[in-house]
């Protein structure tokens, strides 16, 4: 099965990516973790990506969709995969197409509202990637997960955030609708009172209900 996680910055797509990994066994390919994978080891692509990347702006869809189709020839995908943070804008997805085809289209709908503290608050494991919020950490700083040490993406400021939101609202939020139309979306609301388990039990229902 091949799955889309779409949302907005800060909806929680790498934490229900991780459960759905877990579950599933599909491999969990971030366009975002492999421009800071690429940044890390100043590649090529690092370099081209970082200056987009510290100003929440998209990196180009030619350099984009070119990653994810090597990404996703890999034997690993053969039997399905699961995209974080691909595709971002209408060219992107159109591009997919011809590459693809899509079962289902996981859209977190969460309230831009919420997201700012969340983001500013995110602290991310560099071995593993697992997100944590400060405010429940309580003082610790490595991940349970692996033991890994907590850190602050770079681009978990407020300017940032803010640009990285509006580039959302005009480029990615099209994509419910091109979803939407293809009769692939599945619509995940996220509230204040939602949790990340409360969000996956709807998740897996739905791809249970797939799966059967
Ligand atoms: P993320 O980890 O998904 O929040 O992505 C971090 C940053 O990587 C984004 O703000 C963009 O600058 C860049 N990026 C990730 N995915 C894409 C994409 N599909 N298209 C263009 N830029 C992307």
């Amino acid at each position: 099965m091949n799955i889309i996680l779409l949302g907005a910055p800060g909806a929680g797509k790498g934490t229900q990516a991780t459960k759905i990994s877990d579950q599933y066994g599909l491999p969990h390919i971030s366009t975002g973790d492999i421009f800071r994978e690429n940044i890390k080891n100043q590649t090529e692509i690092g370099l081209l990506a970082k200056s987009y990347i510290d100003k929440g702006q998209l990196v180009s869809d030619e350099v984009t969709c070119k990653i994810v189709e090597n990404r996703i020839a890999r034997s690993d995908c053969e039997k399905g995969y699961m995209l974080d943070g691909f595709p971002r804008t209408i060219v992107q997805a159109e591009a997919l197409d011809k590459i693809t085809s899509i079962d289902l289209v996981i859209n977190i709908d969460v309230d831009f509202s919420l997201v700012m503290d969340r983001i500013c608050g995110r602290r991310v494991c560099k071995d593993c990637g697992e997100s944590y919020h400060v405010s429940t950490l309580n003082g610790v700083a490595t991940c349970s997960r692996c033991g890994g040490e907590l850190t602050q993406r770079k681009d978990d400021n407020p300017e940032t955030v803010q640009s990285r939101l509006d580039v959302y609202a005009k480029q990615t939020a099209p994509l419910i609708d091109y979803y939407t139309k293809k009769g692939l979306l599945f619509n995940v609301k996220s509230d204040e009172n939602s949790t990340p388990d409360s969000t996956f039990a709807k998740v897996s229902a739905k791809l249970d209900s797939l799966l059967k």
